[in-house]
């Protein structure tokens, strides 16, 4: 985290533009400190807080490596839900905690929370989503 060099407002830093998205020549518009903080992108015109080009390369892993524990995670909640029927999802059809539902577009799903009267959060693999599931009325 040490950094030596010094830097100035006007100076020219590679920042990655969060317009853009992609590390780009900026012009250091605003220093905190000996920080930078607020950059100018070069390409776009967009003023923006700094972001790292070598702290935004290591994303990537870091969002496969969360990606893995959701998939994990999911998985357990596959197996520990595998005694149960699937169910189709469909916005009329109504879930309770633990069922697992089948998704057009997300495939294999555990409801883990109802949210509201009209709203379920399900585990899929690739993370979690709130579906639409109205509650039985008895
Ligand atoms: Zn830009």
């Amino acid at each position: 985290m040490s950094t030596t060099k010094k830097h100035q407002v006007g100076e020219e830093i590679t920042s990655i533009c969060t317009k853009c998205k992609l590390a780009l020549d900026h012009t250091i518009a605003a220093l905190v400190g000996e920080r930078v903080a607020k950059v100018q992108c070069k390409t776009c015109g967009g003023l923006h807080r700094y972001v790292n080009p070598a702290s935004a390369i290591e994303t990537p892993a870091k969002r496969a490596a969360k990606q893995t524990k959701i998939e994990q995670a999911w998985e357990q909640l596959i197996q520990s839900a595998a005694s149960k029927k699937k169910q189709p999802y469909t916005f009329a059809g109504s879930f309770k905690q633990n069922d697992l539902i089948d998704h057009a577009q997300f495939g294999l799903g555990v409801v883990t929370e109802r949210l509201s009267w009209d709203k379920i959060q399900v585990s899929f693999k690739d993370g979690e989503k709130i579906l639409l599931s109205k509650r039985r009325v008895q």
